[in-house]
């Protein structure tokens, strides 16, 4: 059943181990705090995954299975996930000023971020597990990318989302046929109620922070990123920080593709948050081994997280790496909204945004010098939430149709 080469599911809090079918979605001991991390007998996969990379059986980041926790002949899915385009846009490089810089642009992914990583697989899960109702609490994103991802595949969604939603990720998520409850009150409250609904329910829970398969998911950014670099890893990959998922996701990738030989060095992960929400970061700043949720205030609203669930994997992805984490301003954010647009041609939401932000004061601090290569993790499209993506970007001026409105033109392009 299970893929072969998972050899156990390890708690990370405690150590704790259960086979690799084992129905738990976190530790018997530690509860919703231990969350559990798949372990993999890696020289057989480092072989499977080579003839695999050379000659694709499966499309996308599927074709990683040798390193994901899918049954043998999984089913296949209506949508392809990835590879997402890496761009080398040299004006931002030099304005940033490091010695190479790559964006890697997850706003094209099908439902237009990063989420479709962990969604496709945790779709693949349930499939065969003959699960037909899935289960999310997310701030947009990730219900977004289960409704896009699930809707070819017959699978009802169930959607909890915190009152403020932007209106594109709702607009998604019902044009998806999702059925979608907005609970009045934050995402951290939208997500303590899934955890009750999967409870009552027993759906298929595709929260990001629980259910270890997500995690092994979006470790498919890093396997990604360093095939389109042909296994060179780059001085530091940047990667925005909420709950902490994608860090530690990343983190996983970058561990699996060390201990499968394809790379001999780890770039350093730096991971981002915005200053409104930034508790990963003060619990990686102080060494504490727990975390203080705190009421998050970012406009940012993929990365505005109250109290993380998955920070442990998070500040491991750190330490395995010599990493670091950053919190960036709002401003910063925004600014670097507009950069991404004007110098990259990339639209990107303020949440992925905030890579380029953490890159730019991780530079002004001198943590990244101007000799190093950077890659950036441009987690989603500034089509999902066009307000906040163009904050700073301006106003188009209102010119009348005639000779005067030339004038007017003439005017203004050389203020
Ligand atoms: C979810 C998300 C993040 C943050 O990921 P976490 O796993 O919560 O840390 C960053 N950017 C975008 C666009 C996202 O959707």
């Amino acid at each position: 059943m299970m893929n072969p080469n998972v050899t156990a599911k390890i708690c990370t809090r405690c150590g704790a181990r259960y086979e690799p079918g084992s129905p738990h979605l976190v530790c018997e001991e530690c509860g919703w705090d231990g969350t559990l991390d798949f372990e993999y007998d890696y020289e057989r996969a480092a072989v499977q995954l080579r003839a695999e990379l050379d000659s694709p059986t499966r499309r996308g980041v599927l074709r990683y299975h040798p390193v994901l926790p899918l049954p043998e002949g999984f089913p296949d899915t209506g949508h392809t996930v990835g590879p997402s385009p890496l761009l080398e846009p040299r004006y931002l490089r030099d304005h940033v000023g490091v010695s190479r810089l790559w964006v890697k642009f997850d706003g094209q992914l099908p439902t237009a971020s990063f989420k479709d990583r962990a969604s496709i697989v945790a779709i693949c899960d349930a499939k065969a597990r003959g699960k037909t109702t899935m289960l999310a609490a997310s701030t947009g994103n990730a219900a977004s990318s289960l409704a896009g991802l699930a809707a070819p595949e017959g699978i009802t969604v169930v959607i909890v989302v915190p009152k403020a939603i932007p209106r594109a990720k709702l607009a998604q998520l019902l044009t998806f046929g999702a059925r979608v409850f907005r609970v009045d009150g934050t995402y951290d409250d939208a997500f303590d109620l899934s955890l009750k609904a999967y409870g009552r329910f027993g759906w298929y829970l595709r929260s990001t922070g629980v259910n270890p398969v997500l995690s092994e998911g979006k470790k498919t950014g890093a396997m990604e990123l360093l095939e389109q670099l042909n296994f060179n890893p780059p001085d530091w990959i940047v990667v925005p920080v909420g709950d902490g998922c994608i860090l530690g996701g990343m983190g996983k990738g970058l561990y699996d593709l060390e201990q499968m030989g394809f790379i001999s060095r780890m770039p350093r992960l730096l991971g981002v948050q915005a200053q409104g929400s930034s508790v990963i970061y003060e619990a990686w700043r102080s060494g504490a081994d727990s975390v203080t949720p705190r009421s998050a205030t970012t406009f940012a609203d993929s990365i505005s997280v109250d109290l993380p669930r998955d920070w442990r994997k998070a500040i491991r992805a750190i330490e395995r790496t010599g990493g670091r984490m950053i919190t960036v301003s709002d401003d910063a954010i925004a600014d670097a909204a507009l950069l991404l647009g004007r110098l990259a041609g990339v639209f990107a939401e303020p949440a992925a945004s905030a890579s380029l932000a953490g890159l730019l004061e991780a530079r002004a601090q001198g943590v990244i010098g101007p000799d190093e290569t950077v890659a950036l993790m441009v987690t989603g499209n500034g089509l999902k939430d066009v307000d906040g993506t163009s904050r700073r970007a301006g106003q188009a001026p209102l010119v009348p149709p005639t000779a005067d409105g030339l004038e007017e033109i003439s005017r203004l392009l050389k203020e």
